[in-house]
């Protein structure tokens, strides 16, 4: 068990909420998997715990922290609001790098060139950037994002984008999306087989859906369980997959996996350090400042250049994407 340290004494106790119910398969027996503190952001003093579903063997947060405390849990500086203001110019583009390279193996696998795109979770804009310059017409273009202030500027640019949650959208029509883009956001969500369903529901006959999220079944989700695996993301990951859980999950909502990639996990990798060196029973809270992923640029490139050799020998890394098809073409 880790051990309240200063750091937290201060920090609100937050509500939670029990989830008895498996989020995949809906079964009620569960047994304890891993446990921990929001070790990234501090943002509060509760110890979370993820279960693992004792039927389909997926993980999930429980108790989770109540909707009411969201403002709490994601504060202003939550990162993915300040991707540009926070990072290292230099790993923005190396960002910016893979991100195409994400796209294109996404695209080359394809059986036709999309027509129509949506990316939930669209931030600042990038992929549907990449996607104009694949040749889409902005009105064909949609993003989804829970922050006004990134959607209003890209609606403003013409861009199809909306401040939705997924559950909550009623401006993409039925079987009309060719190819639909959800990177690292269902592993936040409350409801991961509604949000599933919803989106294979836009997708045209053989239109496709692009999930990345966290892979448990990883060499650094192994090493770091039960507490400080950076893809834990206490507690702002809700529900852990590995790529049988997720596999189910495209299938209980009706779509053909036709494809499983692993990209680099580089920032688990240098969370996971951080956090053991920073918290974990011989903490060297100097040299833990060098695995902050925002800002230890030498480390970010040495995880990245290994996981990328990693993922090329064939290795499951801790970043998984599937693509799933929408069958009746
Ligand atoms: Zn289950």
């Amino acid at each position: 068990m880790p051990m309240i340290w200063p750091e937290f004494a201060d920090k609100p106790l937050i509500d939670v909420q029990d989830v008895p119910t498996c989020p995949v398969c809906g079964a009620d027996r569960f047994a304890a998997y891993a446990s921990g503190h929001d070790y990234e952001l501090l943002t509060c003093r509760n110890e979370w715990r993820f279960v693992k579903c004792e039927s389909c063997s997926h993980v999930w947060l429980n108790p989770r922290p109540a909707i009411s405390t969201l403002p709490v849990i994601y504060p202003p500086t939550y990162y993915a609001y300040n991707y540009a203001n926070q990072v290292n110019v230099i790993a923005r583009k190396g960002k910016e790098f893979l991100d195409r390279g994400k796209m294109q193996s996404i695209l080359k696998r394809l059986p036709t060139p999309p027509k129509s795109f949506v990316d939930v979770g669209c931030g600042e804009g990038r992929f549907l950037r990449v996607m104009e310059k694949q040749g889409l017409d902005r009105s064909n273009i949609y993003g989804l994002e829970l922050d006004e202030n990134v959607v209003a500027p890209l609606a403003k640019e013409g861009y199809k984008a909306y401040c939705r949650r997924v559950e909550d959208c009623t401006e993409i029509g039925g079987n009309s999306i060719d190819l639909a883009t959800m990177f690292h956001v269902i592993e936040h969500v409350d409801d991961p087989a509604a949000v599933t369903r919803k989106v294979a529901s836009w997708l045209s006959p053989g239109g496709v859906f692009a999930i990345e999220t966290p892979n448990l079944d990883s060499l650094d989700a192994r090493k770091f369980k039960p507490h400080f695996w950076g893809g834990y993301h206490i507690p702002r990951h809700w529900n852990l997959f590995t790529p049988a859980t997720l596999k189910k999950l495209l299938e209980d909502a009706g779509l053909n996996v036709i494809a499983t990639t692993f990209q680099t996990g580089h920032s688990f990798w240098m969370y996971s350090y951080q956090h053991t060196l920073n918290f974990g029973s011989h903490p060297r809270k100097r040299l833990a400042r060098f695995f902050n992923p925002l800002k230890g640029l030498p480390m970010l490139v040495a995880f990245t250049a290994y996981d990328k050799l990693r993922a090329k020998l064939g290795a499951r890394t801790s970043a998984m994407l599937m693509l799933a098809q929408r069958p009746g073409r």
